[in-house]
């Protein structure tokens, strides 16, 4: 499942900042997934529990957010919201789309004792 992949992937950096921090517990983390990333906010949540469960994070708990996707218009000249890949511009109806944002994934903030 690509969002236990990635799950696995934040509790490791998750670990390491912790650790860099000498923190003795993590008791949030909170994430960002674009809407263009191919992850659902809720697996991803999921996921993170479940990654989590032999690890130092066990206790931690996940807040996923999701940012919302943009793209480029070339036929109309300005950023438009994009709510899916293959979506249509919502202002003129075009496919000359650039993404520019909402395929990325990060760890926004970590809160330690
Ligand atoms: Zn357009």
């Amino acid at each position: 499942m690509h969002e236990l992949s990635l799950a696995e992937h934040v509790i490791r950096i998750v670990e390491d900042a912790a650790h860099q921090a000498g923190a003795q517990r993590v008791t949030r983390v909170r994430l960002a997934v674009g809407a263009l990333a191919h992850v659902e906010p809720e697996t991803l949540q999921f996921c993170c529990t479940l990654a989590a469960r032999q690890t130092a994070l066990a206790e931690t708990e996940f807040v996923v957010e999701q940012t919302p996707g943009q793209a480029y218009c070339a036929d109309c000249r300005q950023d438009v919201a994009l709510e899916r890949i293959g979506f249509p511009c919502p202002q003129c109806g075009g496919f000359a789309l650039r993404v520019t944002a909402g395929e990325e994934m990060q760890v926004l903030d970590i809160a330690i004792v």
